[in-house]
């Protein structure tokens, strides 16, 4: 091992390179992460972290004329875009010191460049080149913007979190969780945003009853939602960018956010010089250890396109580095994560939808729990709350768990550690509810809905 100038060289300090880098370093590894942008990557950068600050400053906008039937008068404060843009960017600049003080109280050498592999064993950054007994990418993922006549016109999530204006108007293409979340968030701050989804509805791979309710929902909440159409061209306007649809309309907007997808970011990264294959759909080929078809490089995280989430890219990192450098065998299991989507109101889910459940386990029970929020009782928001639990007939275990509504991406971190445990619906029943919450309902869903 020690013939080469580090044990593990990470490429990519993002997620899942900080966290194996550290861990690894933790178990005596000499190591080195190379990163060319930002520490932290996509998630502390554009990711997770600024999306969930800008998703608080949306939500004001609502919470203010809420307030009135419970007493609090004065006129509705203004958004200003520039201090949300600027403390923002104070913050992610914080975090970025406090993961390079991570990265070097660990011990582990941060190379400010972008890597590119020369050989099975040897990275270059710039001219330096550097040899590893292990090598682990972890280079993560990039949004993608298909071709069409405009296209260079559109922007990425990459871009929105810094524009140097407030988009009064917007066009948001995409059907997925980040194209959804974008949309709440523009319309929070006082944005007209028109969502547009080729498909005939968003959030594929949800809940068929939560995707129906979560139109109906963000559709109220002001977003022009628009299903089965797709963007033509974008043309440059003197007072915007007209953007023509498919269905034969036209949108005069102020930006376009493309949201349709992301790619492995792979890109100048010397694959070539090496045995690593690359799947159909472009992202890295590893096994359940992470290793590549090159066996000292190894892959995690987004860029091998499993499950694009942060603490599934930790929960790799920490895989790899318990298993490489730490002589401990510990597998991910990738069952029931629960994931949120930061719409207005929030969406929690984890576990099976009720057709992936139907089609793994047979017979199903379904409760189902639809109801306005205590708090808009007064406020007289026009909200609902969604909740639904999928259940196994044969064993009586929850498999499934879905909500939509305030706070539910918090309840449903607590909803996922029972689903994993195993837990049935006489369990959920005899546990007793916290009154009055909105959570104490997943507990006392007493009807069937349908059953099989
Ligand atoms: C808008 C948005 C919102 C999201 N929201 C959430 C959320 O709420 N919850 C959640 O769990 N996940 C969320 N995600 C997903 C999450 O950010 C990713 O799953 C996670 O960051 C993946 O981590 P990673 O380590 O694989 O890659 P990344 O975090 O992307 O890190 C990759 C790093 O590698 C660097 N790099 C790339 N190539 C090279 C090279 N050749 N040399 C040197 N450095 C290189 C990059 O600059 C980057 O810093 C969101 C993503 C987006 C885009």
């Amino acid at each position: 091992m020690k013939n080469h100038d580090y044990d593990l060289f990470v490429i990519g300090a993002g997620s899942g390179g900080v966290r194996a880098a550290r861990m690894a370093a933790g178990f005596g590894a000499r190591v080195a992460v190379a990163e060319d942008r930002y520490l932290g990557g996509t998630c502390v950068n554009v990711g997770c972290v600024p999306k969930k600050l800008y998703v608080y400053a949306a939500e004001f906008g609502k919470s203010f004329k809420d307030s009135r039937n419970f007493g609090w008068e004065g006129g509705t404060p203004v958004f200003d875009w520039a201090t949300l843009r600027d403390h923002k960017k104070a913050e992610i600049a914080r975090l970025n010191t406090i993961y390079g003080n991570l990265l070097s109280g660990a011990k582990a050498e941060l190379i400010d460049g972008r890597a590119r592999l020369v050989d099975a064993h040897t990275v270059a950054v710039g001219e330096a080149r550097y040899t590893a007994e292990k090598i682990l990418i972890a280079t993560g993922g990039w949004p993608h913007i298909p071709k069409f006549p405009g296209s260079e016109l559109a922007i990425s999530s990459n871009e929105v979190f810094d524009l140097a204006q407030f988009p009064k108007r917007l066009a948001i293409v995409g059907g997925g969780y980040i194209a959804v979340e974008f949309a709440g968030i523009f319309n929070g701050l006082g944005a007209k945003v028109s969502q547009l989804y080729r498909g005939p509805l968003f959030l594929r791979g949800f809940d068929d009853d939560l995707r129906a309710h979560a139109a109906q929902e963000i559709a109220k909440s002001g977003v022009d939602l628009r299903f089965d159409v797709n963007v033509q061209a974008i043309v440059k306007t003197a007072t915007g960018l007209q953007v023509l649809l498919t269905d034969h309309t036209t949108l005069e907007v102020d930006a376009v956010l493309y949201a349709t997808g992301r790619k492995a970011n792979l890109e100048g990264l010397g694959l070539e010089n090496v045995r690593v294959t690359i799947s159909e759909a472009g992202t890295i080929d590893v096994d359940a250890d992470f290793r590549t078809s090159e066996p000292s490089i190894f892959a995690l995280g987004d860029v091998t396109g499993g499950i694009e989430l942060t603490p599934v890219a930790l929960a790799e990192a920490m895989s790899f580095a318990r298993r490489q450098f730490g002589g401990v065998e510990s597998a991910v299991d990738y069952d029931f994560i629960p994931t949120a989507v930061f719409c207005q109101p929030n969406i929690g889910t984890v576990g099976f939808t009720e057709d992936q459940a139907r089609a793994r386990f047979g017979p199903l029970r379904l409760f189902k729990s639809t109801f306005k929020p205590m708090k808009h009782t007064i406020s007289g928001r026009d909200e609902r709350t969604f909740m639904k639990l999928v259940v196994d007939r044969a064993s009586d275990r929850v498999v499934g768990a879905h909500m939509m509504g305030p706070d539910a991406g918090e309840i449903m971190q607590g909803i996922a550690i029972a689903l994993r445990a195993g837990a049935t619906k006489a369990l959920f029943d005899s546990t007793i509810g916290i009154h009055p919450t909105a959570a104490e309902e997943f507990v006392t869903m007493r009807e069937v809905w349908r059953e099989d």
